[in-house]
């Protein structure tokens, strides 16, 4: 689902600038514009125009830069069949949290399970459409947090992204949607908005395809465990704090001094003196 997602987000350029040149007022609206251009340059430069009159307004989006995956630093498992027995860790408040993250990370989709696991990073974004670039593709000025392990994806302010939304939108309009990042892209096109109308450029934006997420609910969490007490392959992402290992989680080291009695106490660089670490860790979830 996600790849068709992206297919639809890559390839179907080809299919929106057949389009667009076949059919369609835009290819006519935008078409005057380079005109206009030319007739500002001087006569030599526009006849050369004339003859080359053939104006491109095709869209072209290219992977131009592919996402940083989710990478977890380390692994443990969730024993669901021991959730609140005595003597073990796995509570029925901690299921919960880490259905709520689990939740967060997954996608609504066809598949068996109803949902895949996200293969780039999901943000609210919200945004206020710049130009249509068809097949329910938008170029945005958008405006994310930053996201991921150590803010892998940055945040966004009033910064121009490629969006693919779900249903079809009009220029001017304004929204939020759950985005998952895909990359960075490089879009060729002519540019409709000021001041660059009728400037055809290649812009490399990150680039975001609208998706709901898993409920989190009670029934939700239900539906999960009974996936997981059937075989099926689940597991979250969490950042998690634990103890520093460099400083055994005191927040300094000790250093021997030379006929002094007490040792030196040296801050920890690690943990900056906290003793705990924040790491992403990847709980599988097992019957
Ligand atoms: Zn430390």
């Amino acid at each position: 689902m996600i790849k068709r997602l992206l297919l639809v987000l890559l390839v179907s350029s080809a299919l929106a600038s057949a389009q667009s040149t076949a059919i369609g007022k835009k290819a006519t609206a935008n078409a005057t514009k380079p005109t206009e251009v030319a007739a500002n340059a001087p006569a030599a430069k526009s006849a050369v125009k004339a003859t080359e009159e053939e104006v491109d307004n095709s869209v072209v989006i290219t992977p131009f830069r592919s996402l940083t995956p989710p990478e977890a630093k380390t692994s443990r498992t969730f024993q669901l069949s021991k959730v609140n027995k005595l003597g073990f860790t796995e509570t029925s408040k901690e299921l919960q949290r880490l259905y709520s993250a689990f939740a967060t990370q997954r996608i609504i989709d066809g598949s068996p399970t109803g949902s895949s696991k996200a293969t780039g990073y999901l943000a609210t974004v919200n945004y206020s459409l710049v130009q249509d670039l068809g097949d329910n593709r938008f170029l945005a000025k958008a405006a994310w947090p930053a996201t991921g392990p150590n803010e892998v994806l940055a945040a966004g302010t009033d910064t121009m992204a490629v969006l693919l939304l779900n249903k079809p939108a009009t220029v001017g309009e304004t929204g939020k949607i759950t985005g998952m990042h895909v990359g960075t892209v490089a879009l060729l096109f002519t540019a409709s908005y000021a001041p660059l109308t009728g400037k055809r450029f290649t812009l490399r934006r990150e680039a975001f395809v609208e998706c709901a997420t898993l409920e989190d609910s009670p029934s939700g969490l239900q539906k999960f465990i009974e996936a997981v007490n059937t075989g099926a392959e689940m597991s979250a992402t969490t950042n998690e704090q634990i103890p520093c290992k460099k400083c055994g989680g005191v927040g300094f080291t000790r250093e021997a001094q030379k006929g002094q009695l007490l040792d030196k106490r040296v801050p920890c660089a690690d943990c900056v003196s906290s003793g705990k670490i924040m790491i992403s860790v990847e709980t599988k979830f097992v019957p």
